[in-house]
């Protein structure tokens, strides 16, 4: 039977991505509803192209705009607008399958609209579960959801667990695994020493050597916050205390993680740098169908480089363990700090290095406390960035 998927973010990199997969797959899957924030005219594109059921937009403005123009064209596609409608095509009784794509924290409730749905969830969106984290993974139980990383470290990790442990249901020390080993590229600047780290721009940080990605995760690849992120995803998502996740970096990005067992064995998933290999996974799994990424060419590969990350010149994958270790909402208070700090950097007000220091500020100077509900998780979010803004502005 056709599955009907839902992108939240279909236009943004990882949108982009999994509508060409799904083009490959017309007979497998159909696009119901598609979701971004303002770009209506990439929404309109999108709509012309798959002629979704739905296309929505967080902007109601740009929603009117959108509405207006399929009209014109003769389009059948209905737009809806603001953010209920998010939520609303996240937990439709058509859509089968929500890929959740949004960057940030605003992708945090219209992803836990879907998992109190019970739908089978592709995650890209690990601000959601960083913000979230237990909260999170209760509701995925309590709904019956299904879970399936498409970050391409986590997607790794989860094709190298033993078959019948999928994301969150795995018993670690029953299933024998010692550690998850974590790779990442080192980003753009992996080489560079304190001071020229410390000059870096904008466009340079978004230049990642092997990954297309939208602005903010080139940002995060680049700090190494990105990894830090995904070691919190990875203690959500496979139940693993941070003391057995080592991150280890990787710079050619063939090697997209890998899992350690007691005996010593250790299980990687290789692949070429693209996204569509762990989309189309997580789409299909546990079958396999095809990605339209190319295939690796085991001639060409001369060398595969590990080294331990350097956490002197990157200090936000320290401080992103420091958070998952300390518990309670300090990864919520991480990643808010992290959010207003990187959209400075981009918007050049302030330097590479003041990402770290403001993430710093903030977990020493905000309260963290364990929360009950995503209000209250929300709240400390909204506190954080309030904090972080004015730190930022005061350096304007
Ligand atoms: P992007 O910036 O290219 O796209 C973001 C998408 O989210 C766009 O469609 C945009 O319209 C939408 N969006 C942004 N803010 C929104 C808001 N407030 N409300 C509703 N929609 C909003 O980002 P991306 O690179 O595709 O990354 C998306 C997510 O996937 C991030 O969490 C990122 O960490 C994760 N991810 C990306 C990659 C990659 O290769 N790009 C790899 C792994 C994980
Ligand atoms: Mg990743």
């Amino acid at each position: 039977m056709v599955q009907r998927v839902t992108i939240l973010g279909s236009t943004g990199s990882i949108g982009v991505q999994t509508l060409d997969v799904l083009a490959l797959h017309p007979e497998l899957y159909q696009p119901y509803a598609l979701v971004a924030f303002t770009r209506w005219q990439a929404l309109a594109e999108q709509c012309v192209r798959f002629n979704p059921r739905y296309a929505v937009l967080r902007d109601e403005s740009a929603a009117e705009a959108l509405r207006n123009h399929l009209s014109a064209i003769g389009s059948n596609v209905e737009v809806l607008g603001g953010d209920a409608a998010l939520d609303q095509v996240a937990a439709d009784d058509q859509t089968d399958v929500v890929v959740a794509a949004i960057v940030g924290a605003a992708g945090v409730l219209p992803t836990l609209a879907a998992v109190n749905a019970g739908k089978r969830i592709l995650l890209a969106n690990k601000e959601a579960l960083v913000v979230t984290g237990q909260l999170f993974i209760d509701a995925v139980a309590k709904s019956g959801a299904q879970l399936i990383p498409l970050d391409s470290e986590h997607n790794a990790i989860f094709q190298c667990l033993p078959q019948h442990a999928g994301a969150q249901s795995l018993n670690s020390s029953a299933a024998g695994v010692r550690k998850i080993l974590l790779t990442a590229s080192g980003g753009p600047f992996r080489t560079l020493d304190a001071d020229a780290l410390r000059k870096v721009t904008p466009a340079q940080a978004v230049r990642h050597p092997n990954w297309d990605m939208g602005p903010k995760i080139s940002v995060d690849s680049a700090t190494l916050m990105n990894k830090g992120l995904e070691l919190i995803e990875a203690s959500w998502l496979f139940a693993m205390p941070s003391k057995q996740i080592e991150v280890v970096v990787h710079p050619q990005s063939v090697v997209h993680s890998m899992v350690e067992y007691e005996d010593g064995s250790v299980l990687a998933q290789m692949g070429t740098p693209d996204m569509r290999t762990p989309i189309a996974c997580a789409l299909s799994w546990p079958n396999r169908i095809s990605s339209g990424a190319p295939k690796l060419d085991f001639t060409a590969m001369t060398d595969l480089q590990f080294e331990l990350p350097d956490l002197q010149r990157f200090p936000c994958l320290r401080l992103a363990r420091e958070a998952l270790e300390a518990g309670g909402t300090a990864t919520a208070v991480l990643n808010a700090a992290n959010e207003i700090a990187v959209q400075a950097f981009l918007e050049e007000r302030i330097g590479f290095m003041d990402i770290a220091d403001c993430v710093a500020a903030a977990l020493e100077n905000i309260h963290a406390p364990d929360c009950k509900t995503v209000d209250e998780v929300l709240e400390v979010d909204a506190e954080t960035r309030r904090f972080v803004a004015a730190r930022v502005n005061k350096t304007d």
